[in-house]
């Protein structure tokens, strides 16, 4: 039974009425954090909606933590001020010991902690993780930590940070994924004790920033897991990642689609409705296609995922199809707007540079169709 999660998505909606277009737009112009919209997303309990509930977390499955994202999305919002808030923790629940889980989850449901930071790619080896250079080396009780990370988004809106290191060199392991481990930094400790962050200005506002480790030491009982493990540890999160971005993805298409229609319907040129013209309403009709299309991968993926059956495949065709789908809504939708489209106050240049992103973080287009021409069709190793 495929649930829609209806009174899920009403009281998001009803949140989010609380945030119109002026409050996105301010923040936007301001490239300022969304304090209040988080506030009220933690305050209603929906950042812990994967945690189970023994932790004091809400025990949904990720298909409601989808429609959580997507209606945020839809409404115009942005979620990823504090979208990692929900799916970061899962490291920590699926491999952290006992008591981890009991120091942490329950202070990251409450909202008490924010654990939403992420610290994995790097300047010099982007998109070939097996390559960061970021090392930890234990000494005694901790590991003394030297690296940079970049493209660490939340980092000055977080407690705790999510951090992939080198603890044994490349050269002496066996396969280039092996010998990297995770752990938990506490930010606040932290910060001038080796620790260093610098936000980088982008073209959205996105409270992204770069990382600089510079002997910093993390206690030995921050590893997550076990050493050398930790690439593992992150793939397994990927699914979950990939599946949430897809509703955010959806949610902007349908954002778009709502626009355009309107805006197709009122607007008068050559005496009669944009919209009645077919060279506009060919794109909105093929968007709203392509949407419904991507929506039923994406909950398809969030199905399995949520039946504990293996979805790789569909978790990143969800992550493709729902990226493109927006990206083409954006565009259609800035093209039935016209000159207008490029006006602040109609929020439609905002909202389409905030879905671009998609095509590149949290995984580039390029990376997940390598993943299915090689683990799906069979096609040869391309890198
Ligand atoms: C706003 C923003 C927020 C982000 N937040 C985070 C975060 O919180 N934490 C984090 O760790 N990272 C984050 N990222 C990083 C993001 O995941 C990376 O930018 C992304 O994975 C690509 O890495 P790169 O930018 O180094 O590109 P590169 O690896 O330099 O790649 C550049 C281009 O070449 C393509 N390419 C590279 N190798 C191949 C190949 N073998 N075959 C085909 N194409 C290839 C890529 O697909 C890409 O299009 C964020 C990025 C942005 C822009």
């Amino acid at each position: 039974m495929n649930e829609n999660y209806s009174d899920i998505r009403a009281s998001v909606r009803s949140l989010s009425a609380g945030f119109p277009p002026e409050y996105w737009r301010e923040l936007d112009d301001a490239r300022a954090y969304p304090t209040e919209f988080v506030k009220s997303m933690t305050d209603a309990g929906f950042l812990g909606a994967l945690i189970p509930e023994e932790y004091g977390g809400s025990g949904l499955g990720i298909a409601a933590a989808a429609a959580i994202l997507e209606e945020v999305h839809s409404s115009g919002g942005n979620a990823a001020a504090c979208h990692a808030q929900m799916y970061i923790m899962g490291t920590v629940l699926r491999h952290g010991s006992d008591q981890q889980k009991q120091k942490y989850l329950p202070e990251i449901a409450a909202g008490t902690m924010r654990l939403q930071a992420f610290g994995v790619t790097e300047p010099s080896s982007g998109t070939d993780t097996a390559s960061l250079t970021t090392a930890a080396k234990l000494d005694g009780a901790h590991y003394v930590v030297n690296g940079q990370k970049v493209w660490t988004s939340r980092a000055e809106h977080s407690d705790l940070m999510l951090l992939l290191a080198r603890t044994t060199p490349r050269d002496q392991v066996e396969r280039r994924h092996d010998g990297l481990s995770v752990f938990l930094v506490d930010m606040k400790e932290s910060l001038g004790q080796g620790l260093t962050v610098r936000p980088i200005k982008t073209m959205i506002n996105h409270a992204t920033t770069e990382v600089f480790f510079d002997n910093l030491k993390v206690p030995a009982e921050n590893l997550i897991g076990e050493e050398g493990a930790g690439f593992k540890y992150i793939l397994d999160g990927m699914n979950a990642e990939r599946i949430l971005i897809s509703a955010e993805c959806i949610g902007d298409a349908r954002w778009f689609i709502e626009k355009a229609t309107d805006y197709a319907n009122t607007r008068n040129v050559f005496g009669r409705p944009i919209g009645q013209n077919q060279g506009i309403q060919f794109p909105i009709a093929r968007a709203y296609a392509e949407t419904e299309a991507a929506a039923l991968m994406s909950g398809k993926a969030a199905q399995m995922f949520d039946a504990g059956a293996s979805c790789g495949a569909e978790a990143n065709m969800a992550k493709h199809l729902a990226a493109e789908a927006s990206w083409e809504a954006a565009n259609m939708c800035i093209q039935t707007f016209g000159g207008y489209g490029f006006a602040q106050e109609y929020d439609v240049e905002r909202k389409f540079r905030e879905t671009r992103l998609y095509q590149i973080a949290p995984v580039s287009t390029n990376l997940i169709l390598a993943y299915i021409a090689e683990h799906v069709l069979g096609l040869p190793r391309s890198f």
